[in-house]
């Protein structure tokens, strides 16, 4: 049995445009402004998404979907991930979990949680846990100005 870890970052900006919506682990949360962003600007997904890849060494988000390319243009980003996770089983990997951790002052994640780790869950097909913590209102994510995801992800190969 082989086991690799990786670790994925993203970070997106908060939109004054009142049309952008909020979507977090694929789930959309009402009453609260939208990230910027080429794709829906799901910084959980992105991380997640990220993290599949580096575990398995083959590049990151940016390469495989650019943001030069139309095609990825309001995409939803749970597609992206379904995407990963296919390229990392081709490679004959398996997902053992994931977790991600939110860093934001808002939205409060734990009305959300249990409908994101479901989600994510059925797209990954392994245990994910999400966690988040405020920035102590210090610097731009404490000040609101953006939304950050941190993620780690856990792949095995092989037979037990
Ligand atoms: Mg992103």
């Amino acid at each position: 049995m082989t086991m690799r870890i990786g670790h994925g970052f993203d970070l997106h900006r908060f939109s004054d445009d009142p049309a952008r919506v909020l979507v977090l682990g694929g789930i959309t949360i009402d009453g609260h402004r939208g990230l910027i962003g080429h794709s829906d600007a799901d910084a959980i997904c992105h991380a997640i998404a990220d993290a599949l890849l580096s575990a398995a060494q083959l590049g990151d988000l940016g390469q495989h979907f650019p943001d030069t390319d139309p095609q990825w243009n309001g995409v939803a980003s749970t597609l992206l991930l379904r995407e990963v996770v296919g390229l990392v089983h081709a490679n004959g990997w398996s997902v053992a979990n994931c977790a991600v951790t939110v860093l934001a002052e808002t939205p409060k994640m734990k009305p959300h949680r249990a409908a994101i780790q479901e989600l994510l869950e059925s797209i990954v097909g392994a245990p994910v846990s999400v966690s988040a913590t405020t920035m102590e209102r210090l610097g731009p994510i404490g000040e609101g100005l953006c939304l950050a995801a941190e993620a780690v992800a856990l792949l095995e190969k092989g037979s037990r």
